[in-house]
């Protein structure tokens, strides 16, 4: 007969790691099976598989409203325990110094203000990827001298049913048994996700397309922004958060890129900021199928590449991006932009496609459990978003199964 698991986490991306570290350290009677489709620690294969996901790719930054979001889920003190726990590893390799966002010139905030945008400020800190490899090389080192956590990399999951006392997880490697579940596939899985969520019958929402493109601009024409990091909000409409003095980059998924961005190394330093313009459109019971076909057509008229265009030419009608009528809501939105960042038509290029690969909603108790008892879900499986809050909500699920048990 399989062995049973205690717990099998699908997906060792942050989260995954996170839940792993806390289960070693703290509940380490039992049996774990971590489980990720990409290469094993410390090797990749693509951007965004294998050991701690996308934070070795990804552009570092631990905003502080990472937590805030948490708390939306999770109850403050539960948060709070995350947070220190999480501090506590980042600290014995990063002083964790805050960058504070000091927004942009009070004349700009005013005609934010006018404009009715929304304005959040983002401090955060900044981890480069030296720190990062520290970080993983230690939680690996304390994952392994406990020894109660097996790894299956290049191991992809296919699917898992609920039977009586466990759940049969199918996966390229053959079927595993696990009698809780910490569902955690990030960026890569937001589609498998929401076809999980759709099989088992617990989606929420499904109802929003979350696609747009990513501006770019020199520097010098966005002063009065101040080099804040802010996001910016106006119904439906999301530009930010605001990032300065990088490169935008693919950021590779199984079958399409989309753009991203990078800062945290000399290679990518420039002077240029740049920012995603996403539009949450409405779909019924369809919005990441559409976000999805939506990201693969832009792909595709871009010649299966990352395209770049000036934004005056979607004005004209004269883009790649023009002959998709679903994007017909970026004109008003580039117009509108033009109050607060007048260069944007003559000075501004547009990358594409960018989208925010989510999986839809579902039901989460504060403990991250699901509607199907014993399946927890965390990062951005669980629709939180960002390194801090992934990582946050992992030690959550952890905790979430074994505290008080
Ligand atoms: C280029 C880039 C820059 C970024 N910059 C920042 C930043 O500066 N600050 C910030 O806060 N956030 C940033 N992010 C976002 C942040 O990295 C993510 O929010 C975070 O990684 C989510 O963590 P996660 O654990 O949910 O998923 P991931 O880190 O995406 O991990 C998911 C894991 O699941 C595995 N997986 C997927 N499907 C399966 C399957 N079927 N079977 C087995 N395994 C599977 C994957 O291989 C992967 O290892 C960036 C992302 C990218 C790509």
């Amino acid at each position: 007969m399989a062995k049973i698991f205690d717990v099998g986490i699908i997906g060792a991306g942050i989260a995954g790691v996170f839940a792993s570290l806390r289960i070693a350290d703290k509940y380490s009677d039992n049996r774990v099976l971590l489980i990720d489709l990409g290469k094993g620690v410390a090797k990749r294969r693509r951007q965004l598989e294998a050991w701690f996901g996308c934070f070795p790719t990804g552009d570092g930054k631990i905003y502080q409203n990472d937590y805030k979001k948490v708390s939306e889920i999770v109850d403050g003190r539960t948060v709070k325990g995350a947070k220190n726990y999480f501090n506590s590893w980042l600290y014995q390799i990063n002083d964790n110094k805050i960058i504070k966002d000091l927004g942009p010139s009070s004349a700009t905030l005013k005609t934010l203000e006018e404009n009715e945008w929304d304005v959040q400020l983002n401090d955060y800190v900044q981890w480069k990827p030296e720190d990062i490899h520290g970080l993983s090389k230690i939680i690996v080192n304390k994952i392994e001298s406990v020894g109660n956590i097996t790894f299956s990399f290049d191991n992809e999951v296919f699917s898992f049913i609920k039977e009586k006392r466990h759940f049969a997880i199918t996966t390229e490697e053959g079927e595993f048994l696990c009698k809780k579940i910490i569902m955690c596939v990030g960026r890569s899985g937001w589609r498998w996700a929401t076809k999980v969520y759709k099989d088992f019958g617990i989606t929420l929402n499904d109802d929003l397309a979350n696609f747009g493109v990513r501006v770019e601009l020199p520097c010098q024409y966005m002063k009065e922004f101040n080099k804040s990091h802010c996001t910016l909000t106006k119904g439906d409409i999301t530009v930010g958060p605001l990032s300065w003095n990088g490169t935008v980059i693919p950021e590779d998924h199984a079958d399409l890129a989309i753009s991203a961005f990078r800062s945290n190394e000399e290679r990518w330093k420039s002077d240029k900021v740049s920012f995603n313009l996403i539009g949450s459109k409405y779909f019924k019971d369809d919005g990441c199928n559409q976000t999805d076909r939506l990201a693969k057509l832009a792909f595709l008229l871009s010649n299966d590449r990352i395209g770049k265009e000036r934004v005056k030419s979607f004005l004209r009608g004269n883009s790649q991006l023009s002959l998709l009528p679903e994007y017909s809501w970026l004109n008003e939105a580039i117009e509108d932009l033009t109050n607060i960042m007048p260069n944007i038509l003559t000075k501004g290029y547009f990358h594409m496609p960018a989208i925010i690969p989510m999986a839809s909603t579902i039901n989460l108790t504060p403990k991250l459990e699901s509607d199907v008892d014993g399946l927890f879900i965390a990062g951005e499986s669980a629709n939180i978003r960002g390194i801090g809050a992934s990582a946050m909500s992992g030690i959550i699920a952890a905790d979430g199964i074994f505290k008080g048990k």
